[in-house]
């Protein structure tokens, strides 16, 4: 797996004329763009996923795209990501309760994230398919964000993320290091 990329729902792919749109993809202005988190396959030109479930405990950090926000809690989808022993994890559904967004009051989960929204959380529970998440720590939160109107990822400005197209200022439980990683590298 040594120099392979990760790249993660909204990424840039490639050229559309180079990279073939396909399930793990999407074409927007003859750009394509990663749809789920997956690695680069540059024989086969396009984005080749991996998803290999193996068991997620209780203090595994793990990444996930919201699916649904209410007042308590949100729903996300977990995606596949590599443990110490070099697989990969995926369980369907992971829960973060309002309680658990962050180290200080959050009056509604709408305040800390968005459908979209890609997540790093920790796992504190495991509660039949679902993980019950924590995103209350510096570390754990929203690492990638799009612009509620033009879906542009938005970029970080002090607390506030701004979108680069038409301005738009939004709020989130951000993780320190929004956006600061780029591309993961196996
Ligand atoms: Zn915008």
């Amino acid at each position: 797996m040594e120099g392979k990329t990760i790249l993660l729902p909204g990424d840039h792919v490639g050229p559309g004329e180079v990279y073939a749109e396909g399930a793990s993809t999407y074409t927007e202005k003859d750009e394509v763009y990663a749809s789920t988190m997956g690695v680069l396959d540059e024989e086969s030109r396009g984005l080749k996923t991996r998803f290999r479930k193996i068991q997620i405990e209780r203090g595994s950090i793990v990444y996930g795209v919201v699916l649904s926000v209410f007042e308590n809690f949100a729903i996300l989808g977990i995606l596949p990501e590599k443990s110490e022993e070099g697989k990969f994890a995926g369980i369907p559904d992971g829960k973060i309760l309002v309680k658990n967004a962050s180290k200080e009051y959050t009056r509604s989960m709408r305040d800390a994230v968005k459908v979209g929204d890609l997540v790093r959380a920790k796992v504190i529970d495991v509660d039949g398919d679902t993980a019950m998440l924590t995103t209350s720590y510096p570390e754990y939160g929203v690492i990638k964000a799009f612009c509620a109107r033009d879906k542009s990822p938005l970029d970080r400005q002090g607390k506030d993320l701004v979108c680069p197209l038409c301005k738009g200022r939004e709020r989130r439980k951000l993780a320190n290091d929004y956006r600061d990683f780029g591309k993961i590298n196996l």
